[in-house]
């Protein structure tokens, strides 16, 4: 008996394997043609100063309405992407319509994120000068996003594609900080300019006296670096208050808007007083 149920156990297991091998294939297959035929979209969410009233910049982030699924998360889609090795078409379509879109709004900011996969290809570096070069974008108006991971156990190529970066003009960000395998060491040995503060700990800062304390170790880890201090995943004026007390220099999040379509920013960017240019105030250069 014991062996007849392990063996049911068995086909189960690998009944249900299969079916999602089959589901990712099937998604892989499908992504590959949305690139190819243009069925992506970038959304934009603003990124804005600490009383919440200057839009300085925004984050592209990419949306993918299936034919027949309907919308699918980049938190499903991307890792599909990333598996696949689609990432590397993926990412530089991402970077090319964002300095694209990115143009009608000139010396507003222009976030995207890159993968690790992306980073550690030796040619990035030159991809994003190329793009840069047909765009017509302003490098010093573009800023990479990029998490812990990509670090990991790539540390010499990482900290010499991110000079090189740098010396094209444009700015680095270190995404969802504090969640992945973070190392001190890293940030005093990265040029990154700017410290994006997980949404996980902005979410609990009402609540959790931990959370609040971490969100304060890292706002003065990163002015004492020298960085920039975003928050992410800002919801309420009591996290806005919060932060803003603490020092952060810009937040984002659906109290200040949920990312939207570029007609969407530009309506909002059209009204008065609502942004200011990177280019009149070197001190909201980061954002
Ligand atoms: P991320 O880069 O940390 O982007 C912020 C995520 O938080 C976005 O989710 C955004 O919609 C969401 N968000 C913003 N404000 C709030 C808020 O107030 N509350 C909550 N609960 N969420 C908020 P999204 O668009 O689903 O993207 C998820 C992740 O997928 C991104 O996290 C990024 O890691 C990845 N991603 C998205 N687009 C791209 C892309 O073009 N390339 C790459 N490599 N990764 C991407
Ligand atoms: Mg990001
Ligand atoms: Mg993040
Ligand atoms: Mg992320």
């Amino acid at each position: 008996r014991a062996k007849n149920e392990g063996r049911n156990r068995a086909c189960i297991y690998d009944a249900a394997m299969d079916a999602d091998l089959s589901e990712r294939k099937q998604l892989e297959h499908d992504l590959r043609e949305a690139i190819a035929n243009d069925q992506l979209r970038l959304v934009y969410q603003p990124i804005v100063n600490g009383s919440g009233d200057t839009i300085l910049g925004v984050e592209a982030l990419s949306r993918w309405t299936h034919p027949t699924r309907g919308d699918i998360e980049p938190s499903q889609f991307i890792p599909i992407a990333e598996h696949s090795g689609l990432i590397i078409k993926l990412g530089e379509w991402v970077l090319r319509r964002a300095c694209t879109e990115g143009k009608q709004w000139p010396g507003l900011s222009m976030s995207v994120n890159v993968s690790a996969l992306q980073f550690r290809r030796p040619d990035f570096v030159d991809t994003v000068e190329r793009i840069l070069r047909e765009t017509g974008f302003d490098a010093s108006c573009l800023e990479l996003e990029i998490t812990e991971s990509t670090l990991i156990g790539n540390v010499d190529n990482a900290e010499t594609a991110m000079h090189r970066l740098k010396s094209i003009g444009l700015r680095l960000a270190l995404d969802d900080f504090g969640t992945g395998y973070s190392s001190l060491a890293y940030l005093r040995r990265f040029p990154f300019d700017k410290l994006k503060i997980d949404k996980s700990f902005v979410r609990s800062i009402e609540r959790s006296a931990d959370a609040a304390a971490i969100v304060h170790a890292i706002v003065g880890l990163g002015r004492g670096l020298g960085m920039r201090v975003t928050a992410e995943g800002v919801e309420t004026a009591e996290q806005q208050l919060f932060l803003r007390a603490a020092g952060v220099h810009s937040m984002q999040g659906y109290r200040f808007g949920r990312p939207g379509s570029p007609n969407l920013i530009s309506a909002r960017l059209a009204m008065p007083g609502s942004h200011r240019s990177i280019a009149k105030d070197a001190a909201a250069l980061a954002g």
